[in-house]
């Protein structure tokens, strides 16, 4: 195909995410991908900013990964979970029950980050079912946060830039506490945990668990807020018997410069996520990891068994793939390196605070985000950075990346350079 009639066909057959089908914004044809570097079907060559929504962070084509691949698809491609079982399944769930923190006992393996955010809320109900607590089945979250796009997870996303408006009737309502305020790494105010606080006072009856994304708020904001906000939110879970449940797809694997973001504190959620770079951004595959007081809890009282079962459940190709790149990361530095891109990033973009049009600049870990005073043109500015020789994807008011973490410093500078350019050109 040509790099024309590709793209035609693409417009009249494929959705997007959240694109019309109608006048879409541009695509750009990919044909190979390999380190931090996208090759276009034009022949360009893009330096890679987003590691494809978080999950790329060995950058691609990984000989590693690819020999984790190669290696278990002459073994088997897959076979059903019910009823069997296989070992890059076993060695994976060991490898994260070791990982995470040290409550965390049991894995569920899910197909994508939505499905382990069902998950998650189907045990937390559960649990307080089989505890003779049927009525609590309502959640507890924070404003701005983004959990998937599936009925339960979307119910928990923000409820104003979510899509509740457009599913009010069909989604089911919970509690939504104030955004935390006070940024990561500034001084702990006991008043931010005020609006939280008071809705699992009155409302703990009915509410089965708190879920959030901690430290690291993503697609609903790109909001990094502090770690003491966690350690409160941990004691009022304990008071007032709700379950607490930590979304770290996007946040896990080295992301905010620890391995989970949950390290920034001492404390450990009773239901974790895990997906995104779980498989190093080869396969889709996500996790949920719970106690043994959950999974006890749930296996032995009431009706006994965990109410999920994905068809595609505990893919061998997905768990090979995701043990290695798990491998990879322990053996590679990653601490020292997104140490070095955080670095980077504070002192790159720092320049852009002084842009008019710039409302806030903020770094964690191999994050950075540029957030300006209007939503951008998404049929514009996409194609600024393409011209620009990067990828990077804004959405809304924010401009951010967060590159592989093997990224070399020139090219970390050519994606701030970029971002700096376009949000000048933004500006007039
Ligand atoms: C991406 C994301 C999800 C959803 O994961 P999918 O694999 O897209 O279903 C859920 N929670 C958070 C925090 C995410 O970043």
């Amino acid at each position: 195909m040509t790099n024309q009639t590709l793209i035609d066909a693409d417009r009249s057959l494929l959705w997007h995410p959240y694109a019309s089908m109608v006048d879409p914004p541009p695509v750009f044809p990919v044909v190979c991908a390999r380190g931090v570097r996208l090759t276009l079907a034009d022949g360009r060559e893009l330096i890679d900013g987003m590691a494809s929504w978080w999950c790329a962070i060995h950058g691609y084509n990984h000989p590693v990964l690819n020999a984790a691949v190669g290696a278990q698809l002459e073994d088997m491609a897959h076979v059903m979970f019910g009823g069997l079982t296989h070992e890059p399944a076993v060695r994976l769930a060991q490898k994260l029950v070791d990982i995470t923190p040290r409550d965390l006992q049991t894995v569920f393996f899910a197909d994508s980050g939505s499905v382990s955010v069902e998950v998650a809320i189907k045990m937390a109900i559960q649990y307080w079912a089989a505890k003779g607590r049927p009525g609590k089945q309502k959640l507890l979250t924070i404003r701005q946060g983004y959990h998937g796009d599936t009925f339960g997870a979307m119910a928990v996303c923000d409820p104003v830039t979510g899509m509740h408006s457009l599913f009010r009737d069909v989604l089911p309502e919970h509690y939504f506490a104030d955004t935390p305020g006070i940024r990561f790494g500034e001084e702990w105010d006991d008043d931010d945990i005020e609006s939280l606080k008071a809705l699992a006072e009155s409302r703990h009856d009915e509410i089965a668990a708190v879920i959030l994304e901690p430290v690291v708020q993503g697609a609903g904001g790109m909001w990094f807020y502090s770690p003491a906000y966690l350690d409160r939110v941990r004691q009022i879970c304990d008071e007032f018997d709700l379950l607490l449940v930590f979304d770290e797809i996007a946040t896990g694997f080295g992301r905010t410069g620890k391995l989970f973001a949950c390290e920034h504190t001492r404390i450990s959620p009773d239901i974790m996520c895990l997906g995104k770079a779980l498989t190093g951004g080869y396969m889709t595959m996500a996790a949920t990891l719970t106690t043994a007081r959950v999974a006890d809890t749930i296996s032995a009282e009431g009706k006994g068994v965990f109410m999920h079962g994905p068809t595609f459940m505990a893919n061998p190709l997905a768990c090979a793939v995701a043990l290695a790149s798990i491998d990879l990361l322990e053996q590679t530095g990653w601490e020292q390196r997104v140490a070095e891109i955080q670095a980077q990033l504070q002192d790159e973009l720092a320049r852009c605070r002084e842009l008019d049009n710039v409302v806030d600049v903020r770094v964690l870990g191999a994050i950075g985000v540029v957030e300006v005073d209007r939503p951008v043109d998404m049929h514009v500015v996409p194609r600024r950075f393409v011209d620009q020789g990067v990828w990077i994807r804004p959405f809304g008011r924010l401009i951010y990346i967060m590159p592989p973490y093997i990224i070399d410093a020139n090219d970390l500078t050519r994606l701030t350079s970029a971002m700096y350019h376009v949000v000048v050109k933004l500006s007039h």
